[in-house]
Order: C-alpha cells, then sequence, then structure tokens
C-alpha cells in the first residue's frame, strides 16, 4: 500500500498568512552565518539543518488521503478541502474523460471531511465510477443537503459521474478490489464516527481521525487495543496539546500523548500525528512533534515505534 495525505487540517482550512512567510523568512536569515551562504551546496546544508516549520508548512487542507493499492487501485479516504487538488492530481487516469474509477471511503459528515466535494473535477464528469463504501448511515442523503441550494450552486444531480453507495455495519469486513481487506471501528466523537483498518498482504493501514480516547476512562479499552494491534501505520487524531484535551472533555479529539500510549500498547510500528488544530502554526506543531518524541522516550524509550507528523504531500509506503 502507499497513502498520500492530501489534507491534514482538522475542523477548518487554515492557509498560511504572509505574516507567517515574512516571519519564516526573518528567522532562517537571521540565522545564516556567512559561510552558510558560499556555495550552493553550503546553502543546501544550511537549509538541511533547519527544522521542518521553518522551510515548510504542515498545510492548510482538512482531511483527505489517496490509498494504492499493490495495483495502484485508488481509494479515497474523506473529502475535505484536501481533496480538490487530489482531484486535479488523477484527471490524467481517466478521470478527465470519464473513464477513472475509484473507491471512496467516509469516516463521518463534518464539514472538514466534506468540503472538498463541490471542488472536485472528477465527480462531475460522466462516466466516472465511484464505489462509496461507509459504515455512515444515509451517507447519500447526507452528501446531497451539502448541495442544497442555499449552500452551493450546483445540485447533487449535477454531479454526473456514477456513484454506488455501500453502506457496510460496523466490524462487518468488506474487500475493495482484489487486494484490500477492510474492517471499521466505530470510535468517540460528537454525531459518530468510524475507524478503518486496511489490509493488504499482512500490511496494516489505520485511519483513526476525529476520535476521542481517555484510557484511564474507557471501559471498552481492549478492544480497541486489538483493533489498533500491530499496525504497521496508525493515522491518530492528536488534534491537542495534553492541557487543552483536559479543558475540551467531549470535544472528539485526542491527543499526541494519548496516541503514542495507544500506539506504544498496541505494538504499532508507525504513529502518524493527524488533524491539526486550526490555530496551532508551523511552529506550534513542531513543538507538538518533539513533545511527543520526548514522551515516548519517557514511557519506553526501547520501543521501536516511529512517530511522525502529517503535513500535506506527505507520502508512505506500507
Ligand atoms: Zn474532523
Ligand atoms: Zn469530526
Amino acid at each position: 500500500m502507499k497513502v498520500k495525505f492530501w489534507g491534514v487540517r482538522g475542523s477548518i482550512p487554515s492557509p498560511i498568512s504572509g505574516k507567517a512567510i515574512r516571519k519564516k523568512i526573518e528567522k532562517v536569515l537571521s540565522m545564516a552565518k556567512p559561510s552558510d551562504l558560499l556555495s550552493s551546496s553550503s546553502i543546501e546544508e544550511f537549509l538541511e539543518s533547519l527544522k521542518f516549520s521553518m522551510l515548510n508548512t504542515y498545510g492548510g487542507n482538512t482531511t483527505c488521503l489517496e490509498l494504492r493499492d499493490k495495483d495502484n487501485q485508488l481509494v479515497i479516504i474523506d473529502a475535505g478541502t484536501g481533496l480538490r487538488e487530489l482531484g486535479n492530481s488523477i484527471l490524467e487516469e481517466g478521470f478527465m474523460n470519464g473513464r477513472g474509477r475509484a473507491f471512496w471511503v467516509f469516516t463521518h459528515t463534518h464539514w472538514d471531511h466534506l468540503q472538498g466535494i463541490p471542488f472536485f473535477v472528477p465527480i462531475y464528469i460522466p462516466g466516472n465510477l465511484f464505489d462509496i463504501y461507509s459504515s455512515v448511515q444515509n451517507l447519500e442523503e447526507k452528501l446531497k443537503y451539502q448541495h442544497k441550494s442555499d449552500h452551493f450552486p450546483m445540485p447533487y444531480e449535477g454531479l454526473s459521474s456514477t456513484k454506488n453507495y455501500h453502506f457496510i455495519p460496523e466490524g462487518q469486513t468488506f474487500e475493495l478490489g482484489k487486494n484490500l481487506k477492510v474492517f471499521s471501528k466505530s470510535v468517540r466523537h460528537p454525531g459518530g464516527c468510524f475507524s478503518y483498518r486496511f489490509e493488504e498482504d499482512g500490511k496494516v493501514f489505520i485511519f483513526a481521525s476525529d476520535a476521542e480516547f481517555n484510557l484511564e476512562e474507557m471501559e471498552n479499552i481492549e478492544q480497541y487495543m486489538e483493533y489498533f494491534q500491530n499496525a504497521d501505520v496508525l493515522v491518530f487524531d492528536t488534534q491537542y496539546t495534553i492541557d487543552e484535551s483536559l479543558k475540551k472533555i467531549d470535544w472528539g479529539h485526542s491527543s499526541a500523548s494519548i496516541a503514542t500510549d495507544i500506539a506504544l500498547k498496541a505494538n504499532v510500528k508507525k504513529l502518524v500525528l493527524f488533524h491539526h488544530d486550526p490555530s496551532y502554526d508551523d511552529e506550534k506543531l513542531d513543538t507538538v512533534f518533539l513533545r511527543a518524541l520526548n514522551y515516548k522516550s519517557m514511557m519506553n524509550q526501547h520501543h521501536e515505534l516511529k512517530i511522525i507528523m502529517a503535513y500535506e504531500g506527505l507520502e508512505l509506503e506500507i
């Protein structure tokens, strides 16, 4: 499996401001020594030594991922604003002239997981086929609602591709094409949400965003541990810092330290911190990442768990 992240932000898109870019430039310039600027290779070396936030941005688009199985069959996960650019990137794969085919999986229907649909070019082109799988009940009705004329000028009926909806009750295994076995699990979130576990040739990818975990209080935590067990990659909702998560109980999100606890207990190989809070700038997200690394080494420095931050454009091979 391969995964690409097109939207990693929670709640609302949060584009980087010009002021923030200027601040980054000021900081980088103030750190450079004359010897760093002598040649293109010394400049390159200097740039490589900087923290992620100084040269990059984690990205402002909301949840959307591209998953590919070993035959390059496309599975889209959710439809936040990251979907718009994903759509443009696949036009050459047959989606431009109505020969595209993709599976699509939805976790829930909060805005930040839906708002890319009206700007997803392939969905307007007749002939394209989307097989939509979800444990969300009445998903089609919920997606249609976003296209009521009060909200968007193009009605749902104007999305001329073919869309087949498949409702899968929670916990029932289903297949996406020849290669992927998928399993859904309900997670605690206002209005409900589902996590999905994808398996191909013994490799496991789990997407678990919009999920509030509290290891102290949760009675049924064992069944989740079983669900997360031995995942090669676990994408997890870490919207808040631990202090904030204590203030925002029942808001439906978790923190990086809880995610790390779960990943360590479930023997996960790689944990991806995801669904970044829209109020956190790149520098703060660097801090969230560092704190997660420190927390992991404090809890179990010998565990081989790798922790990474999700950012727009991140690609993983599983
Ligand atoms: Zn969300
Ligand atoms: Zn949500």
